[in-house]
């Protein structure tokens, strides 16, 4: 009897300390793990020296207020070129300075991918599939005021949007993620004051600039970019481009299924249930998701991390928890980004000469798409598509004539287009 009741105390210890270790509150200033700016440079220096053969790092602009470096970072065989015999994936960390966790999922992920590249086979075919690059975060001088443990909740970078000459925490700055020049709507957000506040011009941010020059520059295949939830509404959740009011993109269907992967591997971090990918209505209010898709054609996903617990939103876990976080959104990309590899077709389009036709605008799956721009073929004449398991065959408009591309084992195409 005594040994089972020392065997039940300990086990009530062993309860008590793992509620503890696996971070169930938010932790404030971040726990010691959590990057800063300078760490996010050191690791970049540290991986450029490290792993030259596939790693490229760039600065795609400046912030809007202290003119702090955006870096952006490529992990890709011959990285100092640009591949067009494959996809190219984007993973954003942050657009939000409030929301530190994607940071440490794109840091993350990125290492992961440096370290396993030589050895693990999976991981060397993924750098096969696509290049990929990385924004750890979009919004380096909000992120900064987060960061540096000096006050958690701001959302915007640090635009003096009151005029007053100093920056007011929690006060100042614009909702990078409402600046985009599509549905950008100044009557909703029109407060300066507001978090959600959207500017007082679409692209009136150097930020979005940035970014908006950078995602025309590359034309990125998929886009993954992490936020969290700091009221705790929608936490746990993926959204997608869009669902206006019952008027859904024409690729919809397609970035569901991709979301719906993306949902089966991430398992909520204090329930049994999975990410909700969301299905209803979305806002039209300059969101940059809804642009980048529109403009460039890249199936873009906004992943919404960090859990609730007793009613509280965890977006800041001590870090035990931040670990298992990072590692569950390492391991549904990699599953993710393995299942759309298996689905896309590679088509290269010629002409009658076998040259290949480069630029050339290409509707998918409707000739008349008006809310989005056509695709593009790449400068080596390549178009890459996600078929969804459930379609035998998609249609391609170019030039007004419709062409068909049939699923098959061999994700490879080749259309020959009359000029
Ligand atoms: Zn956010």
């Amino acid at each position: 009897m005594k040994v089972i009741q020392i065997k039940y105390l300990n086990l009530f210890a062993l309860l008590i300390l793992s509620c503890s270790l696996f971070g169930q509150v938010n932790k404030y200033p971040l726990d010691t793990d959590y990057h800063k700016n300078k760490d996010v440079l050191s690791s970049i220096n540290r991986w450029s020296k490290a792993y030259p053969s596939v790693f490229y790092s760039e600065v795609i602009g400046y912030s809007s207020n202290d003119k702090l470096p955006i870096r952006s970072f490529k992990i890709s065989f011959n990285p100092n070129e640009k591949q067009f015999d494959k996809p190219s994936i984007l993973i954003i960390g942050q657009i939000h300075a409030s929301e530190p966790l994607g940071v440490e999922i794109c840091m993350g992920f990125a290492e992961y991918l440096l370290k396993n590249y030589q050895k693990n086979e999976r991981i060397k075919s993924l750098l096969r599939a696509y290049s990929f690059h990385f924004i750890p975060t979009l919004n380096p001088e909000g992120f900064e005021v987060v960061s540096s443990g000096t006050y958690a909740n701001h959302r915007k970078n640090k635009s003096d949007t009151n005029a007053n000459k100093r920056f007011d925490r929690g006060i100042d700055g614009v909702d990078i993620n409402r600046n985009f020049p599509l549905n950008w709507n100044n009557e909703i957000q029109s407060l300066s004051t507001d978090p959600y506040y959207a500017g007082p011009s679409p692209a009136s941010e150097n930020e979005t600039i940035a970014i908006m020059d950078y995602m025309r520059r590359e034309r990125f295949y998929l886009t993954v970019n992490y936020h969290s939830s700091f009221l705790g509404d929608h936490n746990e959740r993926i959204f997608f481009p869009w669902n206006w009011s019952g008027t859904k993109s024409p690729h919809w269907h397609e970035m569901k299924a991709i979301a719906t992967i993306f949902s089966k591997n991430l398992k909520g971090d204090y329930s049994t249930s999975n990410y909700l990918v969301h299905t209803g209505n979305t806002s039209k209010v300059g969101f940059f998701r809804d642009w980048a898709y529109s403009e460039t054609g890249t199936y873009f996903f906004d992943i919404e991390v960090g859990g609730i617990y007793k009613k509280k939103s965890i977006i800041f876990p001590e870090n035990k928890m931040r670990q298992v976080i990072v590692n569950k959104n390492i391991q549904a990309l990699v599953n993710t980004l393995e299942y759309l590899d298996i689905n896309t077709k590679r088509i290269k389009i010629i002409n009658e000469n076998s040259k290949p036709v480069i630029l050339s605008p290409i509707c998918y799956n409707t000739l008349n798409q008006t809310q989005v721009k056509p695709l593009m073929s790449n400068e080596k004449g390549m178009l890459f598509i996600f078929i969804p398991q459930d379609k035998k065959k998609i249609n391609l408009y170019i030039a007004d004539k419709k062409y068909i591309v049939k699923k098959s084992n061999n994700n490879k195409a080749t259309i020959t287009i009359k000029e």
